[in-house]
């Protein structure tokens, strides 16, 4: 146990290099910034299992949360970088991210060579791989590790995380990653996390394009769409999503979760993706159109479930529960 918070990463300190028992054994100090619906459970959960954490955010009602959950409160994030040997970003996207990795006073200019930034937001894959070069050129290491099953499984520490860069890099922080997931692969190098959490943000908003047409159909008819979940939801058309989006729409739950906003982000990042891949996504693409229009309706802000407005404002039909 006690060697869990140990590993040979970073420089040794006077202590560690006097003591033979701690050789190849450096102390990990762990930076996260970015401390939102995602990163305050995922913080907590690495201070809970021992994590020694020091922690950054521009919104202090945030900071102040995690500080108080047993964080130590950075006061800016070079500040944060000198101290820590691993860096977890948790942030909205890709310009964030760049803001805080390679910006003014973000965490290039200030950490040492041998740290590990461990990139866990959801971002443009290219990107992943910009930054990436530009730290290597200062010794720094990085892993882009997004991930899926929003906050539910933020809190309870069961997300699931697909990981880019090198296998000595990952082998070093995938305790760390298993404190916040249920599972972590390595998907392969640098931006195969990010392109792997593309393929999972198609494969969720069509599930719940999909659910909706479904629920919407058995509305029409008659049928309360309480029973066709329960009906089917063992059989083929099960899915975790149907599991987890079908009890919000029928209890009118849009309180996120997953913002709308925040997907949208994610299929614009497939449709520049798939642009330069010279692919057509049919599907990706209107399942983006759909949440642009619930974004213009002011909606952005409701959880994704909330993609079943869509269908009913166009066929003048609720999803709801029979009397
Ligand atoms: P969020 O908006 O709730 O949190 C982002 C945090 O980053 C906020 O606290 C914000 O203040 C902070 N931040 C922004 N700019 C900053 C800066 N320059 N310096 C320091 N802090 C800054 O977002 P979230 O829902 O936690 O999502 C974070 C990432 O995880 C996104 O990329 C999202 O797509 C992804 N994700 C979210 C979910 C989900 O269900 N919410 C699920 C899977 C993946």
């Amino acid at each position: 146990m006690f060697f869990r918070h140990w590993s040979p990463i970073g420089e040794a300190n006077a202590f560690e290099k006097e003591n033979p028992i701690m050789k190849g054994c450096y102390k990990m100090q762990i930076g996260f910034i970015g401390l939102g619906i995602m990163g305050k459970p995922m913080a907590k959960n690495l201070l809970k299992a021992g994590y020694s954490v020091t922690a950054f955010d521009v919104v202090k009602p945030n900071l102040d949360e995690v500080a108080a959950a047993g964080a130590k409160a950075a006061s800016s994030i070079a500040e944060l970088s000198a101290e820590c040997n691993i860096i977890i970003t948790m942030l909205p996207n890709s310009p964030q991210v760049k803001t805080v990795v390679l910006g003014e006073g973000g965490v290039i200019t200030a950490a040492k060579p041998g740290t590990i930034v461990v990139d866990m937001s959801s971002i443009d894959p290219m990107v992943s791989i910009e930054i990436e070069k530009e730290l290597q050129a200062k010794g720094i290491e990085m892993l882009d590790a997004p991930v899926s099953g929003g906050e539910p499984k933020a809190i309870d520490g069961s997300l699931s995380i697909m990981v880019g860069g090198k296998e000595e890099i990952f082998n070093k922080v995938k305790d760390i990653l298993l404190v916040m997931g249920g599972s972590a692969v390595l998907v392969g190098k640098i931006g195969s996390g990010n392109i792997t959490k593309l393929a999972n943000q198609i494969i969720v908003a069509v599930n719940i394009a999909a659910m909706s047409e479904g629920l919407i159909l058995a509305s029409k008819a008659g049928v309360d769409p309480e029973k066709v979940f329960e009906a089917i939801k063992g059989g083929l058309a099960g899915s975790t999503v149907l599991n987890a989006k079908a009890p919000m729409v029928l209890d009118r739950n849009f309180k996120p979760g997953f913002r709308i906003e925040l997907h949208i982000k994610d299929l614009n990042n497939v449709k520049d993706t798939a642009e330069s891949l010279g692919l057509q996504l049919p599907f990706a693409t209107q399942a983006l159109e759909m949440m642009n229009h619930l974004k213009e309706e002011g909606k952005e802000k409701n959880d994704h479930s909330g993609l079943v407005e869509y269908y009913e404002e166009l066929n003048g039909v609720k999803v709801e529960r029979l009397k």
